[in-house]
């Protein structure tokens, strides 16, 4: 089956064409006049990585593949929730998925959302545990490269415009713990 290829909502992750549907994947019809991908909302996860003072400097970002629409930006890796999850199992799955990131490696501290009414993106603050090594890696097609990005460094990125829009706060959200 193929997924349309219809320009996305900002912050929303980008459908797969090269892999076949999964539960909770497919087009919402929102109240802003938008389509969103995810039928049940979407979630990402935004993993920070705290110095040995305690304070974060490092954040996992993907890059989104150039074929992509708003293919080239940065985000954060992420996608569809499926029927029987919650955003932050869907965010730890999609995290696996497309980054190699082991949950077991990541604490979750809050989640962050926003909130369209039919549809919702939820971001999932987390930070490494403690004593857990990470080197995150593309794992699918869809990203040209995952990485940690130093913290000061990320406004210089460019960045998938709802996710430059959300970055000040979901860094002061990761700096809070929270
Ligand atoms: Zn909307």
């Amino acid at each position: 089956m193929t997924i349309p290829t219809t320009p996305r909502d900002p912050g929303e992750p980008p459908p797969r064409p090269a892999r076949h549907l999964q539960p909770g994947d497919g087009w919402v019809e929102c109240a802003c006049g938008r389509r969103h991908w995810g039928l049940h909302g979407a979630a990402g996860l935004l993993l920070g990585r705290r110095d040995g003072l305690g304070v974060v400097r490092e954040v996992v970002l993907q890059h989104r593949a150039p074929w992509s629409d708003q293919g080239g930006t940065w985000g954060v890796p992420g996608g569809a929730v499926g029927p029987d999850e919650t955003p932050v199992e869907g965010a730890l799955r999609e995290a696996r998925e497309e980054a190699g990131i082991d949950p077991a490696t990541v604490r979750v501290l809050g989640e962050r959302v926003l909130d369209h009414g039919p549809w919702r993106y939820t971001t999932v603050v987390a930070e490494l545990a403690e004593g857990s090594v990470l080197e995150p890696r593309a794992t699918d097609p869809e990203s040209v490269e995952v990485r940690w990005v130093g913290v000061e460094d990320v406004p210089a990125l460019p960045l998938l415009p709802a996710f430059a829009d959300a970055w000040p706060a979901l860094r002061a959200a990761l700096d809070d713990g929270r």
